[in-house]
């Protein structure tokens, strides 16, 4: 039987999951984790790229668990798929490190999310860390010989990157590492509440997977929808307009939301009643991960369990992979 291909993706632990993650990339882990072998990486080692204070390094445990708790929440099996913790596997800062060596500075400079991140967080000039996050990334997915790497559009330059390392690896020593490919999700980038073109939770503009049926109402109907219709008689515009972009991902019923979208046009129906339907359909979507997360969350040993072993096997992959890796440099 010829082995499975492998998936490596995962997320760093800054918070909870939104809306944007699980079209973006969630829908993908779940849909392909029987047919793939899956990696899940809860990326601690990246959090530090961009919070390096010691009260900000506190909250990494928690936002672990609560991660976790969101995998298992959406349909992650860990009896299918490997979930692990980035830093319980050190072999991967040796990968990074020797891939440091196959890049050059101004590549790394022209990585699009590195101007995103210094824009957003106000950084003058970057860390050595954060410039080459996408090193430290490539090293996560050939270590355990990624080949397809579910992530949001955002991501897809670092994915070309680690192409570039493999080959230019390869190239030098020998055919070790696979080209890894980019699977970008359905929604390539969802859209934030506030009409920002990303959902993000440093922007604050999200609705996470985690909230309640009052939470997704309240966000819902404070939305920001087209800007130019002032009366419900007005002809609205959908394209671009998030509360018909959230109706398109995750309303199970797409004859209403194409109704809605020829009403709307053409100025028959109030925006109350377009969010109205997008929050019973957005509750709807939520219901059944709201009741996975209830049972997970009464067993925290679990999921401590969970990161153990899976960091275990991926540390056994990681050292395996480093092996061939020295060997094919000539290194001790
Ligand atoms: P941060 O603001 O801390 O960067 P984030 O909300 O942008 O957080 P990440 O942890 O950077 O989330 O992203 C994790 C994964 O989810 C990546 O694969 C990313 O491409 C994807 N993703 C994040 N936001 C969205 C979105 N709005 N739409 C689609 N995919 C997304
Ligand atoms: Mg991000």
């Amino acid at each position: 039987m010829k082995a499975k291909k492998r998936i490596l993706t995962g997320d760093r632990p800054t918070g909870k999951l939104h809306l944007g993650h699980y079209v973006g990339t969630l829908a993908n882990r779940v849909r392909l984790q029987d047919r793939y072998e899956c990696f899940f990486i809860i990326a601690d080692l990246h959090v530090l790229t961009t919070r390096i204070e010691k009260e900000k390094i506190a909250k990494v445990k928690q936002n672990i668990h609560d991660l976790v708790l969101d995998y298992l929440s959406v349909g992650i099996d860990p009896g299918k798929a490997v979930i692990y913790q980035q830093s319980l596997v050190p072999e991967v800062a040796y990968l990074a490190l020797l891939f440091s060596m196959l890049v050059s500075v101004p590549r790394c400079q022209r990585v699009p999310t590195l101007k995103e991140v210094m824009h957003d967080l106000k950084i003058q000039s970057p860390s050595l860390g954060l410039l080459t996050y996408p090193v430290l990334q490539a090293a996560d997915i050939l270590m355990v010989k990624g080949n397809l790497v579910p992530v949001g559009k955002d991501q897809e330059s670092h994915i070309e990157l680690t192409r570039v390392i493999a080959k230019r690896f390869n190239l030098l020593y020998g055919e070790i590492f696979p080209f890894p490919e980019a699977l970008i999700g359905e929604v390539p980038t969802l859209p934030g509440t506030d009409g920002q073109t990303k959902m993000s939770k440093s922007v604050g503009n999200c609705i996470y997977l985690s909230d309640n049926a009052n939470e997704v109402r309240r966000k819902v109907m404070a939305m920001y929808t087209d800007p130019t219709r002032v009366h419900p008689t007005d002809p609205g515009h959908v394209e671009g307009n998030p509360v018909f972009v959230y109706h398109e991902a995750f309303n199970n019923n797409q004859e209403e939301v194409e109704r809605l979208k020829q009403r709307y046009q053409k100025g028959q129906v109030g925006d109350v009643e377009v969010k109205e339907k997008l929050v019973k359909a957005l509750n709807l979507f939520l219901d059944p991960i709201r009741a996975r997360r209830r049972k997970y969350e009464s067993q925290p040993e679990a999921i401590e369990e969970i990161i153990k072993k899976g960091s275990q096997t991926a540390q056994a992959e990681a050292q395996k992979t480093l092996k061939e890796v020295k060997k094919a440099m000539g290194l001790a």
